[in-house]
Formats: structure tokens, C-alpha cells, sequence
């Protein structure tokens, strides 16, 4: 066996369907008295709804949870926090109200239970991305890494079909580049090969019914494994390539992860012949990348990244840009072969 190194981020997991009634006694044990309930807009009656359950141990609730963590409203949800007395936040949501949750922590240390409800993952990391004045910038501190997650499958049961497929394939990303990154480990790849079986069997079935329990719990489960491994891994060229393409033709995330990860992948495939191993279990073929390029198209994800704002004259752009600053990758980058794959990214072509 190769020589490596494992890293594990303290978690406190609760896991299954209905795990929100276990809220109380998950609070007592973590000291909290008031707990501040943060959301987003949209999900702020779900919110309220924890608010009413915990009766005098909520603080009350602070719904504006804003993507990419403004700290403006991380202000004013800290001023509302001191303003109730509050001495915990609980963040039910995705990444956006969880990064919320974080920002308050870093500020203050306060201990957080979180609520996912979607499979982006951010309640396992140690990893907050901030924005001010349009500039977001990411660090990694303990402090901000979640005491407590309620993984309630119930709560994920409304989040809309190609959300599911694409805030999942965001999920898978993150386990397959933690089996060839420079922090790989065999620990992280059994958790990964899992993860990607878990969430592959999931999201045909989530796209044929949302409201399939089992498929549902599944695809939690997964996100849960994915989470880990985006927290205590590593990542390559394909988030990379992700942060290149977002930050530059300003795309949305998660669609930007499903167009380029079956082409990264394909990218890396010969230098990475274990976590191909590892992949085609997982996925049931022997071609994992076309399999994953068929489940993201099935579940109605879009799959060009013309399709989703960025223009032809960006693929040049974008080949220069994954060149600056060299980064870890098990197969050497060569120009040739990063354009090409940007360029069948940019027009939806099945990997080859
Ligand atoms: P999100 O939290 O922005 O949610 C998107 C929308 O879906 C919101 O309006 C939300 O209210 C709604 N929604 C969420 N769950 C729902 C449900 N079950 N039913 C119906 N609607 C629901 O999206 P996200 O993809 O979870 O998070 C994206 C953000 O998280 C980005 O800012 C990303 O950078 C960050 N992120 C951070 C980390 C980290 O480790 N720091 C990891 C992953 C993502």
C-alpha cells in the first residue's frame, strides 16, 4: 500500500427520516438555550415551523440567507443575534444558509446545528467562502465547522427534481477528485465509492418520482459521504477548471460541476486506472464518465455550457486561465487536451 495521510473532522451525524424530533435533546447537548433559526426567503416557513417546535428554546428566526455569504447580511444577522441573546444558530437549508450559519461562528464561535436540505455539502466542511464589495473570498478554520447535523430526510423530499440531480452531481464531484487528489487516502476512497453508488442509484429513481423515501434517503446518505470527502480531501483539475468557469463567465455552480465532471474525468481516466476501478462499481459500467454525463442529461440538468451563459469566444479565455497558477492533477495538463474538453463542455458533447 502507498504510503498516506488521513485527516478527520469532528461530527456529530443524526441520520434518517424524522431525525428533526431528536432537535431538542441535540440543542441540550450542545449547551444551547436560544437558538437563532436561520433560513432563505423561500424557506422561511419551514423555518418558522422549528422556530414554534422549540417554543422558549428558539431565539426567534432570521430568514435572509443570501448565496455566496454577503456580509452585509451576515451583520445583520449577527445584530439580530446579540439584539435576542441568542447562544446557538440552527441553519435549515442548503450551502447558502449554512454558509450563514458559519459566518455568524467564525465572528463569534457560537455552536451551530445544521438542517441540510439539499446535497451541496458544506456542513462537513471546515470552509466558509465570503463576499464583500462582489469579492468572495474562502478560508478553512475549525471554527466554523458545524457541532451537530440533523440529516432528516423529510427535509430534502421538496427540492425541486433537476436541483436534486445537479446539487447531487455537485456531490459526486467532490468524492471522485478525493480519490485521485494529493490528499488521497484509502479511507476516503471507500467512503467516496460509496458516496457515488449511493447517489448514482438515487437520482434515476428522483427524477422518475421526487417523492420516492427510499431514493430520497439514499441520495442524503450520499451527499452525507460526498460532504465528507469534499471536508477531509482534496480536490484537482476539475474544480479548478469549475472555479475558472464560474468566477470568470459568472455561472451558476452546481450546473457548471454536472457539465464539466464527466469531461474532467475523462480527462484523468488513464492516469487514475483505481478510482476508475472504484468508479465502475459504483456506477455499474464500465464507461463511469458516459454514466454520469447519461444521469445528469436524464434528470433534465443542462448539459453545455453555452446553454447556461458562456460565450464561444470564452473557451480560449478559459484554456489560459486553467493554466496560471499550477496546481496538483494526476495527469499532467496538456493545452491540447484542456481544450478540448472545455470546448465539448461548452457545446453538451457526451464525453468520449
Ligand atoms: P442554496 O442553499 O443557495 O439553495 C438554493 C435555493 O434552493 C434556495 O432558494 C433555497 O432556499 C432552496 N432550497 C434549498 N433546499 C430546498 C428544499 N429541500 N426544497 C425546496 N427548496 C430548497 O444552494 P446550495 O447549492 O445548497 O448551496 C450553494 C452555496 O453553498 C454556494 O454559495 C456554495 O459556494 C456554497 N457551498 C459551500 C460549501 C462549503 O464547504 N463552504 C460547500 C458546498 C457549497
Amino acid at each position: 500500500m502507498d504510503a498516506f495521510v488521513y485527516t478527520g473532522l469532528p461530527a456529530h451525524v443524526v441520520f434518517g427520516s424524522g431525525t428533526v424530533e431528536k432537535i431538542g435533546e441535540e440543542l441540550e447537548a450542545l449547551g444551547i438555550n436560544k437558538a437563532l433559526v436561520l433560513s432563505t426567503p423561500p424557506q422561511a416557513k419551514q423555518a418558522q415551523a422549528i422556530v414554534d417546535r422549540l417554543g422558549d428554546k428558539a431565539a426567534g428566526l432570521f430568514s435572509n440567507a443570501t448565496m455566496h455569504t454577503p456580509t452585509h447580511i451576515t451583520e445583520q444577522a449577527l445584530a439580530e443575534f446579540n439584539r435576542l441573546g441568542a447562544d446557538g444558530v440552527v441553519s435549515i437549508g442548503g450551502g447558502s444558509t449554512i454558509g450563514l450559519g458559519k459566518a455568524i461562528a467564525l465572528r463569534n464561535d457560537t455552536p451551530q446545528l445544521v438542517l441540510p436540505t439539499t446535497y451541496a455539502g458544506s456542513e462537513m466542511t471546515a470552509i466558509i467562502g465570503q463576499t464583500e464589495d462582489g469579492l468572495k473570498t474562502t478560508q478553512t478554520t475549525l471554527k466554523v465547522l458545524p457541532e451537530t447535523v440533523i440529516y432528516d430526510v423529510d427535509f430534502t423530499m421538496t427540492l425541486p427534481p433537476v436541483m436534486s440531480v445537479t446539487s447531487g452531481m455537485n456531490a459526486i464531484a467532490h468524492a471522485v477528485e478525493a480519490m485521485y487528489s494529493a490528499k488521497a487516502n484509502p479511507v476516503l476512497s471507500l467512503m467516496a465509492e460509496e458516496a457515488v453508488a449511493a447517489m448514482m442509484r438515487a437520482l434515476p429513481k428522483i427524477t422518475a418520482d421526487a417523492s420516492d423515501r427510499d431514493a430520497r434517503s439514499d441520495a442524503l446518505y450520499g451527499a452525507w459521504l460526498c460532504a465528507v470527502c469534499l471536508g477531509s480531501g482534496g480536490v484537482a483539475l476539475h474544480h479548478k477548471l469549475c472555479h475558472v468557469l464560474g468566477g470568470t463567465f459568472n455561472l451558476p455552480h452546481a450546473e457548471t460541476h454536472t457539465i464539466v465532471l464527466s469531461h474532467a474525468l475523462g480527462y484523468n481516466a488513464p492516469a487514475v486506472p483505481e478510482t476508475m476501478a472504484r468508479l465502475a462499481r459504483a456506477t455499474g459500467s464500465d464507461d463511469p464518465a458516459g454514466a454520469l454525463y447519461d444521469v445528469a442529461k436524464a434528470g433534465g440538468a443542462p448539459m453545455a455550457l453555452k446553454d447556461i451563459g458562456m460565450p464561444e469566444d470564452g473557451i480560449e479565455k478559459a484554456v489560459e486561465i486553467a493554466f496560471k497558477n499550477p496546481y496538483f492533477n494526476p495527469r499532467p495538463l496538456e493545452e491540447a487536451g484542456i481544450r478540448a474538453i472545455i470546448q465539448a463542455a461548452w457545446a453538451g458533447d457526451r464525453p468520449s
